[in-house]
């Protein structure tokens, strides 16, 4: 689906032939977190997130490529900053099948403890006060980058997310359940590992989405692990089988 938008009558077919859907595959979305002026959460030694995400992305990418199952494209393939709402955008235009962003967090205070891998979708009301702080330091990637996402008003967002929102919603919990059952056994997961909040980057009403925090940097044990090629690798191999899972599933339907 693409939102709102009709094409006018004399342009269809064009745009129907140029697209050739019945024979594209269909297009994923990676969406590695933060970059340039946004380096995301600070690992205890020190590691960047957007160091973390962006190779993991990549190694993803070639996994899904070879796969040969579906198109990849991505939201940023260098150290640079995008907006999330750019990010969102570049999936609903492209109507990609699937948006997966990537992160890796840091702790709120108080709870340095916390490590292994969640799978977020979005909800307005988040899972617990965690998952509303992360969202919250997430969000505030737009601010780092000096940008603010266009104004609309809340509530004229709210009724239009929730008149297209059903069935992606739908989509977006599956996603999110195929990746925590793909990485359940392969890494470290956080307890409750299935969580919602109010994420910026999964607002796309029309495209399905989910957010894998693959670790805390602000743990060592977990930061570690991250920095690791081998360790991505893993989350990598995991993270290809949930996607291919989503889209196989999704053909058949
Ligand atoms: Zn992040």
């Amino acid at each position: 689906m693409a939102g709102l938008a009709v094409a006018p009558a004399a342009h269809s077919q064009t745009a129907t032939r140029r697209r050739s859907p019945a024979r594209q595959l269909p297009l994923v979305v990676l969406d590695p977190g933060h970059g340039g002026t946004d380096p995301g959460a600070i690992g205890a030694e020190g590691t960047q997130e957007k160091r973390i995400t962006l190779p993991l992305a990549l190694e993803l990418k070639r996994r899904l490529e070879h796969g040969g199952r579906c198109r990849v494209a991505m939201t940023r393939t260098r150290d640079v900053f995008v907006p999330l709402a750019r990010r969102v955008q570049l999936a609903r235009d492209r109507e990609a099948a699937l948006l997966l962003s990537i992160h890796a967090d840091a702790s709120p205070p108080g709870h340095a403890a916390l490590r292994g891998a969640s799978v977020y979708t979005m909800s307005e009301t988040a899972t617990d006060a965690v998952a509303a702080a992360i969202a919250r330091r997430e969000n505030r990637a737009d601010q780092a980058g000096g940008l603010r996402l266009p104004s609309v008003s809340p509530e004229v967002q709210r009724i239009l997310l929730s008149l297209m929102r059903q069935e992606t919603r739908a989509g977006s919990e599956r996603l999110a359940r195929l990746t925590v059952n793909a990485l359940d056994g392969q890494v470290i997961l956080l307890n409750q590992p299935l969580r919602r909040a109010q994420f910026v980057v999964l607002k796309a009403p029309d495209v399905p989405a989910a957010l894998v925090e693959c670790g805390f940097l602000s743990n060592r044990q977990d930061e570690a692990l991250l920095r690791r090629a081998d360790h991505r690798a893993k989350l990598a191999a995991s993270l290809a089988e949930a996607v291919h899972g989503f889209i196989g599933a999704r053909s058949v339907a």
